[in-house]
């Protein structure tokens, strides 16, 4: 929805989604609810730089319907793809760009995870990132926060900590474990028609 002239409230949540789970989801609704968000995008990275040669990565389009799948019915969560048609590394400055280029007057909102906020200093062309766009880190109950970036505007939203990632749901499809609550049936539903992650690790 474009509001004529007053803009969004748009989040932005980038990640590999590999795959997308009930950690990110609740991320998502939360930071959209406590910031009163109008859109949170779930920007899925074509190809993660971070992750590059650590692992195999499931193609783009698989990681894309995973995350379209798991927001279906959640009211202002969607799936972007907007780095995957731009191809090749990710930046998150390139991906503001390219977002104002179409929206000259929205607020976006960089919506990050702590570990990924630990890793803020070291991202291309950050200034452009801190001109652009408002850091959002989610923070657990009762963790340390985050330390603000001097210059930043910066949020930290508070989220039930639930200890689960990409890395253990795949180590769990290879080993025949349940992934049951910890995604979406709609992505356990994905994960085996597709025979995601059935290699040992
Ligand atoms: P992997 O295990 O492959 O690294 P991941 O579970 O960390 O995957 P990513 O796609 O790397 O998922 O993460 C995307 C974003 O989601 C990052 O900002 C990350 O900090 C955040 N995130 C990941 N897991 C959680 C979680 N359980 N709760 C809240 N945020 C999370
Ligand atoms: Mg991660």
């Amino acid at each position: 929805m474009n509001r004529c002239c007053l803009g969004e409230r748009l989040g932005i949540f980038g990640g590999t989604f590999d795959p997308p789970h009930v950690g990110h989801l609740v991320c998502a609704v939360n930071v959209r609810f406590r910031l009163r968000l109008d859109r949170v995008l779930l920007v899925v990275n074509d190809l993660p730089w971070q992750k590059i040669g650590t692992r195999p990565i499931s193609p783009a389009a698989q990681r894309l319907g995973m995350v379209e799948a798991a927001v279906a019915d959640v009211e202002g969560l969607e799936a972007s793809r907007i780095e995957i048609d731009a191809g090749g590394l990710s930046y998150t400055a390139d991906t503001l760009a390219r977002l104002r280029a179409d929206s000259p007057s929205d607020d976006f909102f960089v919506v990050l995870g702590a570990d990924a906020a630990a890793g803020l200093p070291t991202w291309e062309r950050l200034d452009e990132v801190r001109e652009q766009a408002t850091i959002v880190v989610v923070e657990r109950p009762g963790a340390d926060a985050v330390t603000p970036l001097e210059g930043f505007r910066w949020e930290s939203v508070e989220v039930p900590g639930l200890q689960v990632s990409s890395t253990d749901l795949r180590a769990r499809v290879s080993d025949g474990r349940p992934l049951d609550y910890l995604v979406t049936r709609e992505v356990v539903e994905w994960i085996f028609a597709h025979n995601l992650y059935q290699d040992p690790l």
